[in-house]
């Protein structure tokens, strides 16, 4: 009785913040015609995702550094990329932070760490994006906007950054998020290790001797961490779902589980003519940095 009285107050608590971010059907539509990745066969999972992107431009508060002006096109971009993950787990997943930063390009982040002997060595790490458990979540618009064109090679920044924001809802960034019910930590921990492990010995064969080796499917930033191998391969489960579904199978079936969504099959099939414009692959994609 309480709980349907709470869950009818939510309901229309989520229908007033809807309401009050409309987004225009042109600029939505833009929006799926630059981000193709974004669009769903089923009319119920389409309108859901536009439900989930008023509400998180509703709930979230961007801001723009280093001189960037934000527009609608752009929130709405970034919004709608970082709801798909949730389309099935629900945007309260992401309670745990307000605020988004938005920079117009990569961004250098001094890193100190120590070493064996107690030195501390500084360097610098170039970022495409950054996220940290309580927020702000950090992207470069310049890696956002690049998100429609690269998504054949499974590269996506916001989805790679809210990998990372569901994988530190328990509080630690160790490559397990909250679990469903039907999905215990060990079965989880068994294939992406060992899908993790496999991918981690592709790398280093790959980068050890190219002329043998195929370069591994996903991004080699992949390898440097389990919770970065996490993030690499929930880009590629959304942005490429063919491409992780061949190369990772077994990865591709624990994640359509987690996620409850199976983007090889919700997409609508390509359209046969090439985009538009440049016709090419356009700017080199090299080698971002998932941060
Ligand atoms: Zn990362």
């Amino acid at each position: 009785m309480l709980r349907s009285w709470w869950q009818a107050l939510q309901a229309r608590r989520e229908d007033a913040a809807v309401a009050r971010r409309e987004i225009p059907p042109d600029l939505w539509k833009r929006t799926l015609v630059r981000y193709p990745f974004l669009r769903r066969q089923q009319a119920e999972d389409a309108a859901e995702l536009l439900r989930l992107t008023r509400l998180f431009l509703d709930r979230k508060e961007f801001t723009a550094a280093g001189g960037l002006r934000l527009n609608d096109a752009m929130v709405v971009a970034i919004a709608a990329q970082a709801v798909l993950p949730v389309l099935r787990i629900g945007l309260q997943a992401y309670d745990g932070f307000v605020g988004i930063v938005v920079h117009p390009g990569q961004v250098l982040a001094r890193r100190e760490v120590p070493d064996e002997d107690g030195l501390v060595h500084a360097y610098d790490e170039v970022l495409a994006g950054e996220a940290m458990e309580g927020g702000p979540v950090m992207l470069s618009w310049q890696d956002v906007r690049a998100a429609g064109r690269m998504a054949s090679q499974g590269y996506n920044v916001v989805i790679h950054e809210f990998a990372h924001v569901l994988d530190m809802q328990d509080g630690l960034a160790d490559g397990v998020p909250l679990l469903p019910a039907g999905i215990s930590r060990t079965e989880w921990l068994q294939v992406l290790q060992t899908e993790y492990e496999t991918f981690v010995l592709a790398v280093e064969a790959a980068e050890a001797s190219p002329e043998d080796h195929p370069a591994p499917a996903l991004y080699p930033y992949g390898a440097s961490a389990i919770e970065e191998f996490f993030a690499v391969s929930s880009e590629a489960f959304f942005a490429s779902p063919d491409l992780l579904q061949s190369a990772h199978p077994a990865l591709y079936t624990l994640f359509s589980r987690y996620y409850r969504q199976n983007p090889a099959a919700d997409m609508p099939p390509a359209r046969s003519s090439r985009r538009r414009g440049t016709g090419s692959a356009g700017p080199q994609a090299n080698g971002p940095l998932g941060g």
